[in-house]
């Protein structure tokens, strides 16, 4: 059973972030939930079926790498924590595992998702096989158009993918339809959320299960080094790996922490996806956070080179952690990325999700100003094999 360490109040808020902006018929459901959550977060034998399926379908504990070539890490040593080397490519599915096994528990017999790029899709539709569930899977139309090779994999997996219409086609719309389908439908469905957003309490719950990095990394740091990290780093999307690796460190004062958000094509060009550097506080997705947004509150088109940052929210607690100074953000753009991908290739023989480029980039600029008694963690949130495409187009 894990400590309770960092909770949000019993109104689902990070100090001023969070809480639960959702239509009347949706406050059932996440009461349902949250008292389901709170039953299974309970109960050990819960967390050991988590556990053993972490250990044997996904092939955790990953482990901390040391990598000694990359430039920039040559005096200060850099660890990597490999998410990447997760079944599936990345830590999205250790979240969708502890959806999986709550929705079982609970009685519901079919899960939905949305997806933007489609990662999330196919870390729920591997456990929808896995489990034996149906999965419903929402995504916008253009999405579908310009992934549609996960979208082949989701069908694959036995999932059924809906194409959504609407403004923008993107994630936006398809979050909308995923609550509508939710609402219409709560009795047999259970909604996995793929990152740390949503109304109370899918923070906090998808928190939880993602803290199993951050646990792994500390003790592997205090076995091999007898010591804790300097500094945490991870990119910062929704934030749920970023959460994931932070949890562990944060009633660890001296462990500065790292969230690097998506600088696009810079924060001043105004074509970033960096919430909390250049967005305003609002209320997104059924919370109260960060959002990149226009003067009149309208959810502003957002940009990086990777399609797993490009969201125009963070996660409340990122906000909280903000606020009170506990963890520090930066940004990367796209440029600065795509050359760590390129890096810790030629020098590591490790390709990176673009998303994590964003963590490997910053890690070089950061470890010039560390010595050799310094230990820098970064979270390889994930491999880069579905973005090679992109990168060979690039060029
Ligand atoms: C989805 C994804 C992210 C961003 O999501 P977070 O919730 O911010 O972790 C980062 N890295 C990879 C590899 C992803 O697939």
């Amino acid at each position: 059973m894990p400590i309770e360490r960092n909770s949000p109040d019993r109104r689902g808020y990070f100090g001023n972030f969070g809480g639960r902006f959702v239509p009347e018929v949706l406050v059932a459901a996440l009461d349902e939930l949250e008292v389901a959550l709170e039953g299974a977060f309970a109960d050990p034998e819960f967390w050991a079926e988590y556990h053993a399926v972490l250990r044997d379908f996904v092939g955790r504990p990953t482990p901390l790498y040391r990598v000694g070539r990359l430039p920039g890490g040559e005096r200060v040593p850099v660890l990597l924590k490999r998410e990447d080397l997760n079944h599936t490519g990345a830590h999205k599915v250790n979240n969708t595992v502890g959806q999986a096994l709550l929705a079982r528990r609970m009685g519901k017999k079919r899960l939905i998702a949305e997806t933007g790029a489609g990662q999330h899709g196919v870390a729920t539709a591997t456990v929808g096989a896995k489990f034996g569930m149906h999965v419903d899977v929402y995504m916008g139309a253009l999405d579908i158009e310009r992934q549609a090779l996960n979208v082949y994999l989701m069908e694959l997996l036995g999932a059924r993918v809906h194409s959504v219409g609407g403004a923008s086609q993107t994630l936006k719309d398809a979050i909308n339809e995923a609550f509508r389908v939710w609402a219409a439908r709560v009795e047999d469905t259970f909604y996995v959320i793929g990152s740390v957003v949503g109304a109370h309490p899918y923070p906090y719950m998808v928190r939880e299960f993602q803290r199993v990095i951050g646990d792994e990394t500390r003790e592997q740091c205090l076995q091999r080094f007898g010591r804790l990290p300097s500094d945490v780093i991870a990119c910062v999307g929704g934030g749920s790996n970023a959460l994931g690796i932070f949890s562990a460190f944060l009633a660890d004062s001296d462990v500065r922490l790292w969230g690097v958000e998506a600088g696009g094509e810079g924060v001043e060009s105004g074509r970033t996806a960096a919430a909390l550097t250049a967005g305003s506080v609002g209320v997104l997705h059924g919370s109260r956070s960060y959002v990149l947004q226009s003067a009149e509150g309208q959810v502003r088109e957002t940009q990086s080179v990777s399609a797993g940052l490009d969201y125009p929210g963070v996660g409340p607690e990122h906000a909280h952690l903000r606020e009170s100074g506990r963890a520090t953000y930066v940004t990367i753009d796209d440029a600065e990325a795509l050359a760590a991908f390129r890096s810790l290739a030629a020098h590591e023989g490790i390709i990176p999700a673009l998303e994590s480029a964003h963590a490997i980039a910053f890690a070089q600029r950061l470890a010039g100003q560390r010595g050799a008694d310094d230990l820098v963690v970064v979270n390889l949130s994930g491999r880069g094999d579905k973005d090679i495409a992109q990168i060979r187009a690039r060029t």
